[in-house]
């Protein structure tokens, strides 16, 4: 069973984002980017399988510019076998990439298809959705525990209740969800592997794909700074204060 992976380039959670001069974006130059948390998770999760012996590859794959190879590179220090970038210097949205996914899915026929429940630049939490609706196969988003026998995924999800558990036959696409997994951390020896591994890039405009129009963004700003809190000194005086600001009639 081949299991593929997706792998996006994205500002490190660590990072304080800055809006542009411009006002119509988020700074990237000279910033820090790294695997998307969730991705890594993906990742995470593929090899375990892999482990298990209930999978004999793992492919990573990631859309984005030609320095989107450090991130893939990062997926096979891990452990993937090989990586595949799909490359554009293009913005793309959600929509855009579950199309291209559906390309490479076609050329490399996976029985399950891991991407991250989202990815934290944009937080759209929509590219896993659409690529099982294009595909034509079962989802199961949110995964926090995913197990593999005979065909059929076991996927227990984190939704609004609580936790629910669902099978859906592969192939499948399954997102991962924070809780599924803790990946594990690089060590320099498998760095070293890793330039070794296969890593194959192929320019978008060869695949054929027909790019959906995307959305423009507006005006971006920061959020308005936080006024000063007020402290009170009892609870009928917090009453009071929650009441005149109309927030307790
Ligand atoms: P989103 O719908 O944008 O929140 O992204 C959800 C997931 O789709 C991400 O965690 C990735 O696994 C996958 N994905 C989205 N965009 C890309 C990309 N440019 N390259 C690789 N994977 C992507």
């Amino acid at each position: 069973m081949k299991i593929l992976v997706g792998v996006k380039r994205v500002i490190d959670y660590n990072v304080r984002v800055q809006i542009n001069r411009e006002g119509t974006g988020v700074v990237k130059e000279g910033v820090k980017m790294s695997v998307n948390p969730f991705d890594e998770i993906a990742i995470e999760e593929a090899l375990r399988i892999r482990e298990r012996g209930d999978a004999s590859e793992v492919v990573a794959v990631g859309i984005g510019p030609s320095a989107a190879q450090q991130q893939l590179r990062t997926a096979l220090a891990m452990g993937a076998d090989r990586a595949l970038l799909v490359e554009t210097e293009d913005e793309l949205q959600p929509l855009a990439a579950a199309r291209i996914l559906q390309k490479i899915i076609e050329r490399e026929l996976p029985e399950l298809v891991i991407l991250g429940k989202q990815a934290i630049d944009d937080d759209c939490n929509q590219t896993g959705q659409m690529l099982a609706a294009l595909w034509g196969r079962p989802q199961a988003t949110f995964a926090s525990d995913l197990k593999i026998a005979d065909g059929v995924a076991t996927v227990t999800r984190e939704v609004d209740s609580g936790l629910e558990t669902i099978e859906v036959d592969l192939p499948a696409v399954v997102t991962a969800d924070l809780r599924l997994n803790e990946p594990r951390f690089v060590k320099m020896p498998d760095i070293m592997k890793a330039k070794r591994k296969p890593l194959d890039t192929l320019p978008l405009t060869e695949l054929g794909v027909e790019m959906p129009a995307a959305l423009e963004a507006g005006v971006c700003e920061p959020p308005p700074k936080r006024a000063g809190g007020v402290k009170v000194e009892s609870v009928e005086a917090l009453i009071a204060a929650l009441k005149e600001k109309g927030v307790l009639a």
